[in-house]
């Protein structure tokens, strides 16, 4: 028994914060962990400027409501479920994932969530565990799954080294550099066939 493990952002969506920060023009949002390496004072940061250009959760939903998921996804996502029980493992927050999964047929999304008050001001966030990719393709490895994963960055090497097998979607040169042992695709047609490829299983392209 196979499941497919997917990052969200990067490989199905565009970058959140980053499409966020040109659609507001808010550039101050555009800082990343590469700016900000303590992740708690980067999010604690953005929520900051959210509030102080007073967006509540429906206008920043609204903003990621337009971005749509990247060309092509939706169909690369449609013929994977159609072979793969697929497990969208993710950094982002539910309430920001919302309008885009809704855009790609509302997959399973393991994630984090926010706080949000009554007024729609985003309050916290709060992670649901520590190296919760890693934790992810381990828990589903007890239930005796075998796993095909795929990202794009950084945070996804921890999954991809969990995984009986790992597919890396565009990722930066720094990361092909230190992670060889990973296969590089960079659209969705070689993405299927490299899941054809990991799979056990005789899968028709
Ligand atoms: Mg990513």
């Amino acid at each position: 028994m196979e499941i497919a493990c997917l990052d969200l952002e990067g490989v199905l969506v565009p970058e959140i914060w980053i499409n966020f920060a040109k659609r507001t023009g808010i550039d101050e949002l555009k800082a990343t962990t590469r700016d900000i390496p303590d992740y708690d004072v980067l999010m604690q940061q953005r929520l900051r400027i959210l509030a102080q250009h007073r967006l509540g959760l429906p206008d920043i939903q609204q903003v990621i409501d337009g971005m749509g998921p990247l060309e092509g996804a939706r169909e690369f996502l449609d013929w994977l479920r159609e072979r793969f029980q697929v497990i969208i493992l993710s950094d982002t927050f539910y309430e920001f994932a919302a309008p885009l999964m809704r855009q790609l047929g509302h997959p399973t999304l393991l994630c984090h969530r926010l706080s949000v008050d009554e007024n729609g001001s985003v309050r916290a966030y709060h992670l649901r565990q520590k190296d919760p990719k890693r934790a992810s393709v381990r828990a589903l490895h007890s239930l005796n799954f075998r796993i095909i994963a795929a990202g794009d960055s950084y945070n996804d090497t921890s999954m991809l080294s969990e995984a009986d097998r790992g597919i890396l979607f565009r990722p930066p040169q720094n990361v092909i550099d230190e992670f060889p042992q990973y296969p590089v695709v960079h659209d969705y047609e070689t993405f299927r066939q490299a899941f054809c490829d990991a799979s056990e299983r005789n899968l028709i392209l």
